[in-house]
């Protein structure tokens, strides 16, 4: 609610000023519109005045002629031989009286005696209201005034009349004057000062009489009777009313003054109205052209001053925005800001810089030297020397120093801060930033052990996301031969040696997304094209969100190492002299293919060989010869073997023979036969001396022989021994009745 306020307050208060204005306008406007319309209708009652004053003069005047008729009419009528001399007068007074058409004597019965008209003597006219009111009610002081009505010359007129007496006293008749229309329709022209404007004279008995312009409507409508018209003046009996209000049969408001008319010497029994009206709308045209630019103007300020207040607002709100971003930043960022006032000598923090230094703002003040307690003294004193040269040369203030907080923690700052100088460029105070490093040095010592670490014996190379090569270390480059140069941007299938098949790299690739770690054997190619096997550790790198961002690989050269472990195999396994597999190998083998064997229902044959004689040789030609020839042996042997076959050595001058396969026990017999003619030929040692041998062997042919590998294997030896016996150089197939 509070701050809704503060929002709208502003707003509040200039709607509120608006209104006022408004308010004001319109006050001001509506007098001025009351002012307008009563000067409109004094002017108004003015006019009336001077049609009253024409009026009533005409009024005088005609009844004074009236008079002196009335007094000479009884003279006229004793002799009639006056009439003639009467007519003339009246036609005389006719000239006269322009605004009289027609005089005329009406005898008691109401006949015409005299009139300036001739034509009308002898008509009776006793029908007239002319002649009905004076002769019902005759008074010598009268004037009467006839309701308009339409004369037998065809004229609208009023008929003023007077009574005539005879000498007696008694009513003669009347005398009467016609009042002509077209002269009361000058005199209503003449005040009309507007074309607007609507002049009427009305008779007192409500009937209009002249108008002008014409208002044909009005004619026959009584505007004098109770709520009409003439209502106003006739009710107080006033001389005059001004008022607004609607003509007879119309809606739009007029301004109205009407003036009643019946001068007091006159006695006339029926007063005359004249009537002035205007249309109010006209009469306000001006000024309401005057609200309507006013109101617009009014308006246009308006809208103007909303516009700069909301402009203001908007950079308001914009400045406490921005104000409340810094504060935001300088929160989020941990930078604690402060203020020295170099007058004073006082410092000022804010929140930020009480909580870096640990100290809590309702104990510790920066006046006091409880923060400088926590520098070392040689800190403080950088911070003084550097305090004063930027004070004295302007020289950017910044500088990292240690403290010590109150709850033991050692941490670093980083303090930066500008001179600010005053209109007469007088230094004035020193508003600085104090920021708490101590993570970021942390990190930067991190960077310098992961740097140096980087740069082991181990070869490290580091790709980003999209697997491009970002790092490689010095170890890396010793291994493959590339610069770093030539590995950066690069994938590094660039080492690839092309030994493993896709299959092994996309089951590497699916290990690493999943687990994010991969490590295995893997042969890579050395730049100059040898081949290295390593053993490779690859280790994803992910951010916060657990988005892969590196991969790390560790290569280790672990060739020589895979060629030991290929020698001592080879030492387990196979004769260091010949090469053949061992016994263990052998019987490893022997094994397998009696296994093999029993599941496909076949057979295999066994040979012993044993070198006849063999000893001689190395005693007459030396133990290396017997080496020598003892390899090559084992090369013909292998020659007259199938690649499924093995030629094992089994002792010094022995050999064992395995045929995994055969068909029949004559398949052995010819290997054997074939083995023995080859060994017949002679050996060419190194020295060049030439060496004959031969060789006893004896076959075993499972499962015939033996369905276990030490029966199969002690009667081959057995069928070798008796060939031996039997004189040596030949092959001896096992049977039954060969004793061991
Ligand atoms: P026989 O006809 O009865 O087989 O007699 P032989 O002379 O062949 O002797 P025998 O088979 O009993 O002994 C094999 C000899 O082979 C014994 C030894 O001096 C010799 N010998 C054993 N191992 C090696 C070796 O690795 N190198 C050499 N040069 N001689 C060996
Ligand atoms: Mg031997």
């Amino acid at each position: 609610m509070k701050n809704w306020l503060h929002l709208w307050r502003w707003w509040l208060l200039l709607g509120l000023f608006w209104a006022l204005v408004a308010a004001g306008l319109t006050a001001y406007s509506r007098s001025s519109r009351d002012q307008i319309i009563a000067r409109e209708l004094d002017r108004l009652a003015i006019q009336t005045k001077v049609v009253e004053d024409n009026l009533t003069r005409q009024l005088t005047a005609i009844d004074a002629i009236l008079r002196a008729i009335a007094q000479v009419v009884p003279h006229w009528q004793r002799n009639p031989a006056e009439k003639t001399q009467g007519m003339q007068t009246l036609r005389n007074m006719e000239v006269a009286m322009p605004a009289v058409r027609t005089f005329l004597v009406l005898d008691r019965r109401g006949e015409i005696s005299l009139s300036n008209r001739a034509e009308l003597v002898g008509r009776n006219f006793a029908s007239r209201d002319y002649f009905q009111a004076p002769r019902n009610k005759p008074s010598l002081r009268t004037l009467y005034a006839s309701a308009p009505f339409k004369s037998v010359l065809g004229n609208y007129v009023i008929n003023l009349s007077r009574v005539v007496q005879d000498t007696q006293g008694q009513f003669a008749g009347v005398v009467s004057a016609g009042m002509d229309s077209q002269d009361g329709n000058i005199l209503l022209n003449s005040v009309r000062y507007s074309p607007d404007m609507l002049a009427m004279l009305v008779h007192g008995g409500g009937a209009l009489f002249i108008s002008e312009p014409s208002q044909e409507g009005l004619f026959g409508v009584n505007l004098a009777a109770p709520g009409a018209m003439l209502a106003p003046v006739l009710a107080a009996n006033a001389t005059l009313a001004v008022r607004q209000a609607a003509l007879p049969g119309q809606t739009a408001l007029h301004l109205v003054a009407m003036r009643r008319i019946a001068p007091v010497e006159l006695a006339m029994d029926q007063p005359l109205f004249v009537v002035l009206t205007r249309p109010r709308q006209s009469v306000l045209a001006i000024w309401r052209q005057d609200v309507i630019s006013l109101a617009a103007v009014v308006i246009l300020l308006a809208m103007t001053s909303m516009l700069a207040l909301s402009l203001i607002q908007r950079q308001r709100a914009q400045k406490i925005m921005e104000s409340k971003r810094l504060k935001l930043a300088t929160e989020a960022s941990q930078v604690g800001i402060w203020e020295f006032d170099l007058v004073t000598r006082i410092y000022q923090w804010d929140a930020a810089m009480f909580r870096l230094f640990g100290l809590d703002p309702k104990n510790a003040s920066p006046r006091n030297d409880e923060w400088i307690k926590l520098l070392s003294a040689a800190d403080l004193q950088r911070m003084r020397d550097a305090t004063r040269d930027t004070i004295r040369q302007d020289k950017p203030f910044k500088m990292t120093f240690q403290i010590c907080r109150p709850d033991g923690q050692v941490r670093y700052m980083r303090n930066r801060a500008a001179l600010y100088c005053d209109d007469q460029g007088v230094p004035r105070r020193l508003i600085g930033a104090t920021e708490d490093v101590t993570q970021r040095k942390q990190q930067e010592a991190d960077l310098r052990v992961a740097a140096v670490a980087f740069e082991s014996n181990e070869s490290m190379l580091v790709t980003n996301a999209q697997v491009a090569v970002l790092r490689v270390n010095q170890a890396c480059v010793r291994l493959f031969g590339y610069s770093v140069a030539e590995m950066v941007g690069q994938h590094p299938r660039k080492l690839k040696s092309g030994r493993h098949d896709l299959g092994f790299y996309q089951a590497m690739w699916q290990q690493l997304l999943a687990q994010h770690h991969w490590q295995g054997e893997i042969w890579n190619r050395h730049q100059d094209g040898h081949e290295i096997l390593c053993w490779l550790c690859i280790t994803a790198v992910c951010d916060d969100a657990g988005k892969v961002t590196h991969y790390v690989a560790n290569h280790t050269d672990i060739t020589s190492r895979k060629a030991s472990e290929e020698e001592v195999r080879q030492m387990a396994f196979f004769d260091p002299l010949t090469q053949l597999p061992n016994r263990r190998l052998l019987q490893d083998r022997l094994q397998q293919a009696m296994a093999q064997a029993r599941r496909d229902g076949t057979c295999l044959a066994l040979m012993y060989v044993d070198l006849d004689k063999f000893k001689p040789v190395n005693d007459l030609q030396g133990h290396a010869a017997g080496d020598q020839l003892l390899k090559d042996v084992a090369q013909r042997l292998q020659w007259c073997l199938r690649e499924s076959d093995t030629a094992a050595r089994v002792g010094g001058d022995e050999f064992v023979l395995l045929l995994p396969v055969i068909s029949q026990c004559s398949d052995a017999l010819e290997v054997a036969k074939k083995i023995h003619a080859q060994l017949r030929l002679p050996f060419t040692l190194s020295d060049g001396q030439m060496v004959q041998i031969s060789a006893s062997t004896g076959v075993a042919i499972f499962p015939e022989h033996g369905a276990d590998e030490a029966t199969l294997s002690l009667h081959a030896d057995v069928a070798m021994y008796h060939a031996k016996a039997a004189g040596r150089d030949q092959f001896v197939l096992y049977h039954d009745g060969l004793e061991s």
